[in-house]
C-alpha cells in the first residue's frame, strides 16, 4: 500500500535537545537532518498515521467525527496531534482508544478529554490505571473485554483481545473495510523485543501472533516506525516475530536443558537470521535472559 505523507508541524525542540546540540564539537562530521519532530501520514482515504517522535498511532475520520488511539504526548504537549487531526477534518474528536495500559503510549489524553472524546481501553488497563493513578492519563470511559466494535459514520472499527502477550490489556484494533490493524509493541516492523519484554506473558504471546496471523487484514500499523522510519507493514512481519520468538524460546531451551548458565547462554546463542534488525545486537541478550527465566523457571 502506498503511503502519503501529508506534512510535518513546527519543531517543538525539547531542552535536552537543545543541551545535546550545544555540548557537540563544533569540529563534528555533518550528518544527516533529523526527521521532523511529528507528522501525519495518509494510509487510505479515512486512514492516517500521527507520528510523534518515536511513537505513533492511527486516526480515522468519518463524517460523523473522528476515532484516535494512543494519545502519545507522555511528557509533552498533546496539541500537535489535535492539530494534526484538525488539518485533515473539523469533525468533532469523537473516540480515544488506548492500545495497551503503558504510559509512553497513554499519557497526555486530557486535552482530548475537553473535547468530549470518549476513551475506551481493555478492562484490565482500565484496573491498572485506576490502581497506579498516574497523574496524566485519562481514565477510560468505556472498556472492552473480549471484542466490541466501535461504529462511527459508516466506518466500523473492531477491537480485539487475543490474550496476554506484550502486557495483559493489549487491543488489536481492526477496520475490517479497509484490512489495516492497529496494534502497538508486540509486532514490529523486523524487531526483536523491547530489552527484557518487561511485562510480556510467555508462551501467550506466540498463541496471539497465530490468532492475529489468522485475522483477515493486510496492513500493519505498529506504534513504532520500522528501520528506515517505515511506518506500516504487513502479515510477513507478523509471521517474521512469531518464527523469532520460536526460534529464540528452541534456543533457550536447549541451553537449560544442558545446564548453561545465563551468562552461557547469551555467549552460545546467535539468531543469524535475525541479525540484520537493528535493535538484535542490544536487545537479543535480555531477550534471552526472559525465555531463560521462562525454561528455567516456570516465569
Ligand atoms: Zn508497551
Amino acid at each position: 500500500m502506498k503511503l502519503r505523507y501529508i506534512g510535518a508541524t513546527a519543531a517543538l525542540i525539547a531542552g535536552g535537545v537543545l543541551v545535546a546540540q550545544a555540548q557537540q564539537p563544533a569540529q563534528a562530521p555533518a550528518t544527516a537532518a533529523a526527521p521532523p519532530p511529528t507528522a501525519t501520514t495518509k494510509v487510505t482515504d479515512n486512514v492516517y498515521i500521527f507520528r510523534y517522535v518515536g511513537h505513533q498511532s492511527m486516526f480515522i475520520v468519518t463524517p460523523a467525527g473522528v476515532i484516535a488511539t494512543d494519545p502519545i504526548s507522555e511528557r509533552r504537549p498533546a496539541k500537535p496531534y489535535i492539530d494534526a487531526i484538525q488539518a485533515v477534518t473539523k469533525a468533532p474528536i469523537k473516540y480515544v482508544i488506548y492500545s495497551h495500559s503503558h504510559f509512553d503510549h497513554i499519557a497526555g489524553g486530557q486535552p482530548f478529554k475537553d473535547l468530549g472524546a470518549t476513551f475506551v481501553a481493555h478492562r484490565n488497563a482500565k484496573e491498572r490505571i485506576q490502581a497506579l493513578k498516574p497523574a496524566d492519563v485519562v481514565v477510560p470511559d468505556q472498556i472492552v473485554d473480549d471484542k466490541k466494535v466501535i461504529t462511527l459514520g459508516g466506518t466500523a472499527l473492531e477491537l480485539n483481545y487475543v490474550g496476554k502477550n506484550h502486557s495483559n490489556s493489549t487491543l488489536v484494533m481492526r477496520l475490517p473495510k479497509e484490512k489495516i490493524i492497529f496494534t502497538v509493541d508486540w509486532i514490529p516492523i523486523q524487531g526483536v523485543q523491547f530489552r527484557i519484554m518487561d511485562d510480556t506473558y510467555i508462551p501467550d504471546i506466540e498463541d496471539g501472533l497465530k490468532k492475529v496471523i489468522a485475522m483477515d487484514w493486510e496492513t500493519l500499523i505498529p506504534g513504532h516506525p520500522g528501520p528506515g522510519g517505515k511506518q506500516t507493514g504487513t502479515k510477513d512481519n507478523a509471521r517474521d516475530e512469531l518464527a523469532y520468538l520460536q526460534d529464540l524460546s528452541a534456543a533457550v531451551k536447549q541451553e537449560v536443558a544442558q545446564g548453561k548458565s545465563y551468562d552461557d547462554a547469551v555467549k552460545d546463542i546467535s539468531l543469524p537470521k535475525y541479525s540484520a534488525w537493528p535493535n538484535y545486537k542490544n536487545f537479543l541478550p535480555m531477550n534471552i535472559e526472559r525465555y531463560y527465566d521462562f525454561w528455567n523457571r516456570g516465569i
